[in-house]
């Protein structure tokens, strides 16, 4: 998801506001229990903390420092056992249950209406036996009576008046199923399933026994496609014609992990957790539509012209971005191989937890190669209508799209699918393996970061799959991280550095993120994702989640020690499950760094960082740290003969006490000290970082 300032939550997604201007907090009306707990949970953190006891003058404050909170031992929350190793990678028994779909839908744009037929290939490869197995069922949050739909619903409304959309109903039945069969041996038997919620539990007719237990699971359903209301997944009526953007579009199996068995968090706005597995899908359409979807499109033959494929085959071998469908072609029948009637397009995809797709009449359609490490390729594509056209639009989406694809892989891990494609469409701002959706509107500096972003969900958490519903920190915080790579290289800069709501908005992170550690409403890093005040989610999930990467990476561990790391956590997660604790692990063994007292600051509590310049006496120098999280800390002396020296102050300067005494060596006396001079940490309190020596 993006967090660009044009866009609002609605149930599940963010549209553009036309108006751009930001919606009311929807998101802490959905947890006034939360905002109570919350509440609770600062009064009883201040009275607890000793940082809260505030006293006046400094030394009182110093006193406040309690270095035997920071550096308490910590117990992280996930557990080291036999399936996740002390050194954070999958433990020798780790498993992983895996999902294979075989899907045949059909689109009926005159009643919006998807009909979809479903093979599941279910595997447990778990060591438990499973009486059932959960799916979800997201498109069910379009249901009145949802849970989301009880959230959001007020604020549907609202949304509508303010969009002045058509007058339809902003409700749907969510999935109608047709029929639901388990298979298992030879047998094909009617499911027992119950709906609840966005939740479906099928209740086996034998239970699955574990260790590469396999059974399938056969569905026939069909559902109305929600409108541009729907958020991430919509038909929405473009200048010339409509688009269709399809996500969530079938049932699919719940995660069954180690951690907690089946994950069943309702579907009420934040994102998802999914199984791995191969694609195989069938999208029957009007024949003038072009659909573009995730994975490889299997038979070009049957749905594009000669001059398509012809087209195609040039842009795999072009690094300039080369037109598939032109601007002038997208109304033109002579585009398209058949006229009327259907046309069914075939994908496939292989490791994947998901696959998403669009259709429409009106798009334009370009390509370029994408080059990837050890001479492999892929194919950067865009889709839009005939308007998203410009120079300073979407002609450029495609090298957007190719850059980052480029760039993440040679930095952190190689992009494994055949191609990454951008569509302009409703369901503007997000991301699903191998396909991402942005808006018509998009241009500029905009479209880059939102381009960059969405792609960059690739790595986080398409191919790191780890739970976005729970852990919106590496979904978000570890995307915006990568991103400001790209926003600070792309085009020698021309983009950078990365400041949008994503990410430090109207000033230095430094800076900015006093904010939101000063909040006592922020919530830390751990809550689960829909648990964020709306006006909270981006600065913390995704500007404090990244800057604190930021920090481990340029601050604590230096880039040498933290990318060979967090590389190894990508490499040993690609395509499972990491905890938090995970992470934390990881980073800490592989970079080589106790950061317990990291963990605990940042991203287990919202403490901050305040180290001052008590005095100068001489030759020596006080310091004294007075917040309660601490950070290797940069001080700069100056000498009365011009001359300077700079020390970082490690962590371990602050294990026994809140105060230091540094003596200096050097000929002249001090004139100057500094801390943090070149202005990278989140120090609570500049005022306090230069004093000057007595003349
Ligand atoms: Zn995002």
């Amino acid at each position: 998801m993006p967090g660009s300032s044009y866009s609002v939550f609605i149930p599940g997604r963010i549209i553009p506001n036309l108006n751009d201007t930001r919606e009311a907090p929807v998101r802490s009306a959905c947890s006034p229990l939360l905002r109570v707990a919350r509440t609770l949970f600062v009064a009883i953190f201040c009275l607890l903390s000793p940082v809260a006891a505030l006293a006046q003058g400094a030394s009182a404050q110093a006193a406040a420092f309690d270095p035997r909170v920071t550096f308490a031992p910590l117990t992280l929350p996930g557990p080291v056992n036999d399936y996740r190793s002390a050194n954070g990678a999958p433990g020798p028994s780790y498993w992983q249950n895996e999902t294979g779909y075989e899907l045949r839908a059909s689109l009926d744009p005159v009643a919006k209406q998807l009909r979809a037929t479903e093979v599941i290939t279910y595997t447990n490869n778990s060591p438990d036996v499973l009486p059932s197995i959960w799916l979800r069922l997201e498109q069910n949050i379009y249901r009145k009576d949802s849970r989301g739909y009880a959230i959001m619903g007020a604020l549907l409304r609202r949304r509508r008046a303010a969009a002045q959309a058509a007058s339809e109903e902003m409700s749907t039945e969510g999935f109608v199923f047709d029929s639901v069969e388990v298979e298992s041996g030879q047998q094909i038997v009617k499911a027992d399933y119950l709906v609840n919620d966005t939740r479906m539990q099928i209740r086996l007719p034998e239970p699955l026994p574990g260790h590469g237990g396999r059974l399938k699971i056969h569905i026939r359903y069909h559902y109305q496609i929600p409108g541009v209301w729907g958020g991430r997944t919509s038909w929405g009526m473009s200048e010339k014609g409509e688009i269709y953007d399809m996500a969530q579009w079938y049932p699919r199996v719940a995660v069954y992990d180690d951690l907690r068995g089946w994950d069943t968090l309702p579907y009420i706005g934040a994102e998802f957790y999914l199984e791995y597995g191969n694609f195989d899908y069938y999208l029957t359409v009007p024949s003038n539509m072009i659909v573009a979807g995730s994975g490889e499109l299997m038979n070009p033959q049957d749905v594009l012209t000669k001059t398509e494929i012809d087209r195609l085959a040039r842009a795999r071998n072009s690094d300039k971005t080369v037109y598939i469908r032109t601007p002038a072609e997208a109304s033109d029948p002579a585009s398209r191989p058949n006229h009327g009637g259907t046309l069914t397009w075939h994908f496939h995809m292989d490791h994947t937890r998901d696959v998403s797709w669009s259709a429409s009449a009106v798009f334009v359609w370009d390509a370029a190669r994408i080059n990837l490490p050890g001479g492999k390729t892929a194919l950067a594509m865009s889709v839009y209508p005939p308007e998203s056209v410009g120079p300073d639009a979407w002609d450029n989406s495609t090298q957007y799209v190719k850059d980052t694809v480029e760039r993440f892989s040679k930095h952190w891990y190689p992009y494994p699918w055949p191609a990454a494609i951008n569509v302009a469409g409703f369901s503007t701002g997000m991301e699903y393996p191998g396909i991402v959706f942005d808006g018509i509107q998009d241009k500029g500096k905009m479209l880059f970061w939102i381009t960059a972003h969405e792609i960059g969900h690739s790595w986080f958490p398409m191919i790191v799959g780890s739970n976005e519903r729970r852990n919106a920190f590496m979904d978000e915080g570890f995307n915006t991280f990568i991103d400001i790579e790209e926003s600070a290289d792309y085009a020698g800069g021309k983009f950078g550095p990365k400041r949008d709501s994503e990410y430090s908005d109207g000033g230095e992170p430094a800076d900015t993120i006093l904010k939101v550690l000063d909040n006592p409403e922020a919530p830390t890093l751990m809550i689960r994702a829909d648990a964020y005040p709306w006006q909270l989610g981006h600065p913390v999930s995704y500007f404090k989640g990244a800057y604190g990467m930021v920090l481990l990476r340029e601050q604590i561990l230096g880039p040498e020690r933290f990318d060979w790391a967090f590389r190894k956590y990508i490499r040993d997660w690609a395509y499972k499950h990491p905890s938090p604790s995970d992470f934390f692990r990881e980073m800490e063994s592989e970079g080589g760094e106790d950061l317990s007292w990291f963990w605990r600051g940042w991203y287990l509590n919202n403490w901050k960082y305040d180290v001052a310049v008590e005095k100068i006496d001489g030759s020596s120098v006080t310091l004294s740290n007075l917040g309660q999280l601490v950070l290797p800390t940069p001080v700069e002396v100056t000498f009365k003969d011009g001359t300077k020296t700079r020390i970082t102050l490690p962590v371990e300067t602050w294990l026994t006490k809140g105060t230091y005494v540094w003596t200096l060596e050097h000929k002249s006396p001090i004139a100057l000290v500094l801390v943090d001079p070149d202005h990278m940490l989140p120090d609570d309190n500049r005022g306090n970082n230069e004093v000057k020596a007595d003349q």
